[in-house]
């Protein structure tokens, strides 16, 4: 990007949860891969005068992830119904959560050390799914409401990303973070976890007065690779003078750029109202506690404790992402100090394997084996120390008069001698009892 501009980009993650049940009816809530319509009762399907009753898996959930970013929890929350016209969508209107979200003012940190604050974590539910197809030689739209009414926490952040590759890093955390709650696969081939970025690019630092919605794409790689897109394609707009549209569009894979679908929505086109059929949500301050205390490490902490462990920090970015390899490292890492082990090297040699099981004892044995094996055995030091004595007469001297420093230097030429295969750990030891003799 050149230097006149900066990117400003927000981002809008939607996770489904991973409970048994759908979010407002007890209809099973897995829709990959299931004989379409199969999984639908009146309360999904938005038929009249069925009611909607929350299920409080999803709204642990809802918790659990603003828990682990940081947020505040609403102990006051409710549900808002969300307008808009779309085959998908069977009520007209989808149940979300507008002026009070379960969770607001939360945070994620970067590698670098910056600091992306969350705007808000709310609960929704998710909509039904379209399947254009030929049937009988004729170009049909198909519509499953498998997936309608299954629970989805919408993640969203204030607009602090400046880079794709912050964006990317950004995402990769969120996945983690869900993943190691255990509360979503955040599978993205399965739609289960769906990536949105919110781009506009600014000339003097401050906030543009339009946005590009990027929407619906299913990889780190291909949103980054949109992003990048964007700024490229906006910072052009602007230097004709012009102000980029308002809009959504979509990343084209074929095209390898974005590609205008609709102008983009006002939260007051959708006519947002509190949802009359569900009473509002009141979490007691124990009930928060019980699901705080089964949240555990996030990535961000795993980073934390490895960092102060002594990990190089493009170690600890290659481990954390996966749970059960943070894990076993940081037991990993433990055992190491414990063994007087260079931390780095224990980790250094799971790193470069790139294997994500490995076994501890094996790699601790390996690195000790390792470390033995480059030193010289007891005979040949004793040999080196003795030369070095005879020939240092005069550090010899020093020594016998008081000086410390002297076997400093002494250690220095046995080193020298044995070209590095003597152990400096017990060394200083070894000089000290043969002057001392
Ligand atoms: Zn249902």
């Amino acid at each position: 990007m050149s230097d006149k501009y900066r990117a400003i980009i927000g981002m809008e993650v939607h996770v489904e949860l991973a409970s048994k049940a759908k979010m407002f009816c007890r209809c099973d809530a897995s829709h990959f891969q299931v004989e379409p319509n199969t999984h639908v009762c009146p309360v999904c399907m938005g038929l009249p005068g069925a009611l909607p009753v929350p299920n409080e898996d999803g709204i642990k959930g809802v918790v659990k992830i603003g828990t682990a970013l940081g947020c505040k929890i609403n102990r006051v929350s409710k549900f808002d119904r969300k307008h808009y016209f779309y085959p998908d969508l069977p009520k007209g209107y989808q149940i979300s959560q507008y002026d009070q979200p379960l969770c607001y003012s939360g945070e994620v940190v970067l590698a670098s050390g910056k600091r992306v604050r969350i705007e808000r974590v709310h609960l929704e539910e998710d909509t039904g799914k379209l399947v254009h197809r030929e049937v009988d030689g004729k170009k049909v739209s198909l519509v499953d409401y498998n997936r309608s009414g299954v629970p989805l926490v919408e993640i969203v952040t204030k607009p602090d990303l400046e880079s794709a590759q912050e964006a990317k890093e950004y995402l990769k955390l969120i996945h983690a973070t869900v993943r190691y709650l255990g509360v979503s696969d955040a599978d993205m081939e399965k739609g289960s976890m769906r990536l949105e970025a919110n781009i506009s690019v600014s000339k003097d630092g401050s906030l543009p007065p339009y946005k590009v919605e990027v929407k619906n794409v299913n990889s780190f790689r291909y949103i980054a690779a949109a992003i990048e897109y964007e700024i490229k394609r906006q910072i052009k707009l602007l230097e004709r003078g012009e102000t980029p549209k308002q809009e959504t569009r979509g990343w084209s894979l074929e095209g390898r750029k974005t590609v205008s679908q609709r102008s983009k929505e006002e939260a007051k086109d959708y006519r947002y109202f509190p949802e009359p059929d569900i009473p509002p949500l009141n979490l007691s301050e124990d009930m928060i506690k019980d699901w705080s205390s089964e949240i555990g490490s996030t990535p961000m902490q795993m980073r934390d404790k490895l960092v102060k462990l002594g990990v190089r920090s493009d170690y600890v970015e290659t481990v954390i992402y996966d749970k059960k390899t943070a894990v076993d490292v940081l037991e990993l890492v433990e055992v190491a100090i414990k063994e007087g082990l260079e931390v780095n090297k224990v980790v250094g040699r799971v790193v470069n394997k790139g294997e994500t099981g490995f076994d501890r004892g094996e790699v601790i044995r390996d690195v000790k084996e390792e470390e033995e094996r480059s030193f010289a055995d007891e005979g040949t030091v004793e040999e080196w120390i003795k030369q070095a004595i005879s020939e240092n007469e005069a550090a010899v001297a020093d020594y016998r008069k008081g000086r410390e420093t002297a076997v400093k230097f002494l250690m220095g030429q046995v080193m020298r001698l044995s070209k590095g295969e003597a152990n400096p750990a017990d060394l200083e030891n070894k000089i000290k009892a043969k002057l001392d003799k």
